[in-house]
């Protein structure tokens, strides 16, 4: 910005003091005005600024927590510079010093150098998919498993009929165990047979043997 009779720096035979320049029109101050904050700007320059900004001097703590030619001195560690307040945004860009906790709340301070790499939310969603794969591989090994048990149990189931069709009936000799009802609660015999010497333990089946009375 600048108006018709401003004072450019460089008329100056020695290079003006800053206190001297008006921060909005960046020229050496022509009819100084000073605001309650201290800021000091050419009349005309501040009066252009209010109108466009619809700012009331009144209302003196608004203003100076929202002056725009307020300097701050940049947050971030170890830079140390001074920065107008309406800039200060376009510092936080350009700051080398600029450092955050990232904003997901993983807990990692973000650098210039690690900001656009890093990406906590995608990397979380990656190890869930990769978590739930695992998972889904772990199921379907142990559905295999117990498919492979039922069909080894479904052969010895026909291997002990195949078995007990070949013994004679009539030469088995039922053990007795801890007495009849041990045979009526668990279903089950241990069946000698004199000849072969084979003892089997199986599932009481009515398609296999009769239940001895
Ligand atoms: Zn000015
Ligand atoms: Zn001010
Ligand atoms: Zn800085
Ligand atoms: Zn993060």
């Amino acid at each position: 910005m600048g108006h018709k009779f401003s004072y450019e720096v460089e008329q100056f035979v020695d290079t003006p003091d800053d206190d001297l320049i008006c921060v909005i029109c960046r020229a050496v101050l022509r009819c100084p005005v000073r605001l309650k904050c201290n800021h000091v700007f050419c009349k005309e320059c501040i009066l252009q600024w209010m109108k466009r900004a619809t700012f009331r001097i009144s209302n003196e703590y608004l203003h100076i927590s929202s002056c725009p030619y307020e300097w701050q001195l940049c947050p971030h560690e170890g830079c140390g510079q001074q920065v107008l307040r309406k800039d200060a945004q376009a510092h936080d860009q350009s700051c080398s010093h600029w450092r955050q906790l990232c904003p997901m709340g993983c807990g990692t301070l973000l650098v210039r150098e690690n900001q656009a790499q890093h990406n906590c939310y995608r990397e979380l969603q990656q190890r869930y998919v990769a978590e739930r794969r695992r998972q889904r591989a772990i199921a379907a090994n142990l559905r295999r498993k117990m498919q492979r048990m039922q069909s080894r149990m479904a052969q010895i189931r026909r291997q002990i009929n195949l078995m007990c069709e070949s013994l004679e009936v009539g030469d088995l000799e039922i053990e007795e165990g801890e007495g009849t009802s041990a045979w009526t609660d668990a279903n089950a015999a241990r069946i000698v047979h004199p000849k072969m010497k084979i003892t089997c333990i199986f599932v009481y089946s009515p398609s296999c043997c009769s239940k001895p009375v």
